[in-house]
């Protein structure tokens, strides 16, 4: 594997107190090596799929040396580690010089490997500029492209939301909208526990076992798939009907609820931000996250007063100032408030994005698993 033999390499000469090899150099050393008898088969395999793994090899490094001084924003970068063969999922990443298509027929022509049949989830908007194939733990193959998108704003709308991440449901929007996490998706979680268990009843090596864990990745990507098609529909409704979203930060709202890491929908959440703030910036929509923490669940949005902690099984209350509160649309006011009071301090902050294919919108191929997905709408909005 080239990534690998370009870390090996690398790491190598650190030990003898060598310089780092530099990208150029690392590129020749593995031209060669496939003239080599023994690594001959490297020239069987597209060399822009090598030259890519060493440039994702370079990305590593060069994270790791901005994170080491500082440059890098964000949590440390651990230095590259080995790719290993059995990761459950394996990818190759093909570049527009590496001369991929897609063909009138709909088919995906790859160098090296030939015409492959794609189930499309939706057209193409424009050319791909890159096209990953990624063959995921429960054995389908998936194709993801790189399009560069314009942004397109829609037209302005004077309504914004505030949106509170709940515990009973999956959102509350300060409109008085309750989203709750919809039934097939709380059935297919139950399938996969279902297929956990069976798993764990197994006898490690059998082929009963393996059998069973093949299930299990079936039941996680099935769960996968069915959350990511509903949390697009959810987060493109809030997005087409608002001209601004404000939520509370996670890492922030974390700190006044503890028992979310335990929540069913923890896996959702981050997904459903990140939908919430590329599909925002596509549009020209602001999304603005309520970055302090405050206690959003016991302030009154009518007075501002602060009132009792309350437990868990409180759904309602009412503060003094005689206004009676339904907990979660409370807090979703209090989110939009707080969003409100910050958009005006800093000015919209709306910019441009380079658009990455996200996984949601990635395809499966036809042998894979093979089910149709039922999707309920979110009928609530
Ligand atoms: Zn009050």
């Amino acid at each position: 594997m080239a990534f690998n033999d370009g870390l090996r390499a690398r790491q190598q000469a650190h030990e003898a107190g060598l310089p780092y090899i530099s990208d150029g150099a690392l590129s020749k050393a593995l031209t060669e090596a496939k003239q080599s008898p023994a690594q001959a088969w490297l020239g069987e395999v597209s060399a822009v799929v090598l030259q890519q793994a060493l440039a994702d090899l370079n990305v590593a490094y060069r994270n790791f040396f901005k994170s080491m001084t500082g440059k890098h924003k964000g949590r440390n970068i651990a230095p590259p580690r080995f790719r290993s063969r059995k990761d459950n999922r394996q990818a190759i990443r093909f570049t527009s010089n590496a001369r991929f298509k897609v063909l009138d027929n709909g088919r995906l022509r790859l160098p090296k490997i030939g015409d492959v049949e794609v189930v499309w989830s939706r057209p193409l908007p424009c050319a791909a500029s890159s096209v990953t194939v990624i063959a995921d733990a429960a054995g389908r193959y998936l194709v993801s492209f790189v399009v560069d998108v314009d942004t397109k704003p829609l037209p302005p709308r004077d309504s914004d939301v505030g949106i509170d991440l709940g515990l009973v449901h999956f959102v509350v929007l300060s409109n008085g909208t309750k989203v709750a996490s919809p039934r097939f998706l709380r059935r297919a979680a139950h399938k996969l526990r279902k297929a956990q268990q069976n798993l764990a009843r197994k006898t490690k090596g059998s082929n009963n076992r393996k059998k069973a864990r093949r299930a299990v990745a079936k039941a996680h990507a099935r769960v996968a798939d069915t959350r990511r098609d509903w949390l697009h529909k959810l987060s493109t409704t809030i997005i087409r009907d608002n001209q601004a979203v404000y939520l509370e930060d996670l890492c922030v709202a974390g700190l006044g609820r503890t028992r979310m890491a335990k929540s069913v929908y923890d896996a959702g959440w981050a997904m459903f931000v990140n939908m919430l703030e590329y599909k925002a910036a596509r549009a020209g929509c602001t999304l603005a996250k309520v970055d302090r923490f405050f206690p959003s669940t016991r302030t009154c949005s009518a007075c501002g007063r602060l009132g009792e902690k309350l437990p868990l099984s409180v759904r309602e209350w009412v503060c003094p100032c005689g206004v009676s509160h339904d907990r979660d649309i409370n807090a979703a006011l209090n989110v939009r408030a707080a969003g409100r009071a910050d958009l005006n301090d800093r000015g919209a902050q709306v910019r441009p994005v380079v658009m990455l294919a996200q996984r949601g919108e990635a395809v499966i191929h036809p042998d894979a698993v093979c089910y149709t997905r039922s999707v309920e709408g979110i009928s609530v909005l």
